[in-house]
């Protein structure tokens, strides 16, 4: 397989997974072998997510599952993203969300606490949610406890169809509270690109985004200074484009096209 001329000036290439790499539980199409042969022609591979219900062990067991060669520390989700902005910041966090995000937060050094104690909220996609749990944030919140979250997606693709995502589960915090976030991690903020660039020490202008969103993705790749290919594999259809703020560099059918 080789690399369309337009893409093969790119050394790095900051893949998002669902809707590029899978459905689901389901590898899209010719998608593990674009992997296999961007590592193969020598380009650095990172992987992106904003879904926060798994760590970076937890998508490196995914990835390799779904028949994907990836290696740790080519892992970005915003469970992980979410860690590292916090540390420093606080110490002790209200959780409401995964395992995955529990996991990267005690790797990060941070201590779970309850509502009396915890000095952040920190809200990621819990299909878990109670209301108790909300119940619990608020008392933080209304402590003066920053609010903190993984992503800002509205809903995500399941088998069955939409469902509710973090945003949902943030938006009914911020409505209790009568406050809006203090930070949202995942895409479009630029945060969780720059930390990858940074841990790997990539330029910029070295690095091809690759996602399915307009929103999020591409938009995010923008604001991190990156070129932007949005696959039609995913959430976007042609007909967003027209509209869309943020306009991507290149437009694929899937990732299959970026080689010829
Ligand atoms: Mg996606």
């Amino acid at each position: 397989m080789r690399l369309k001329p337009e893409f093969a000036r790119f050394s790095a290439f900051l893949l998002d997974c669902d809707g590029v790499l899978w459905r689901g539980e389901e590898p899209i199409p010719g998608a593990p072998e674009a992997v296999r042969a961007l590592k193969a022609s020598g380009k650095k591979v990172l992987f992106f997510t904003n879904n926060a219900t798994l760590s970076r062990r937890g998508y490196l067991a995914k990835l390799r599952r779904l028949g994907f060669d990836a290696e740790p520390g080519e892992v970005y989700c915003s469970a992980y993203a979410a860690a590292v902005w916090l540390r420093g910041r606080v110490r002790r966090v209200y959780v409401v969300g995964e395992e995955g995000l529990v996991e990267e937060l005690k790797l990060a050094g941070l201590e779970l606490a309850g509502p009396e104690e915890a000095e952040c909220v920190v809200v990621g996609l819990d299909r878990g949610l109670t209301y108790s749990k909300l119940e619990g944030a608020l008392r933080c919140l209304s402590r003066g406890a920053l609010l903190v979250a993984t992503n800002g997606d509205p809903t995500l693709p399941t088998e069955r169809g939409l469902a509710p995502g973090a945003g949902a589960i943030l938006a009914a915090l911020e409505a209790a509270a009568g406050r809006r976030a203090d930070a949202v991690v995942g895409k479009p903020n630029a945060f969780m690109y720059e930390l990858a660039l940074r841990e790997h020490g990539i330029r910029p202008g070295e690095a091809l985004a690759v996602g399915d969103r307009l929103d999020t993705d591409v938009e995010g790749a923008k604001r991190a200074g990156l070129a932007a290919a949005l696959v039609l594999t995913g959430a976007a259809k042609p007909s967003d484009l027209e509209r869309a703020r943020v306009k991507p560099d290149f437009v694929l059918g899937s990732i299959r096209d970026l080689f010829e």
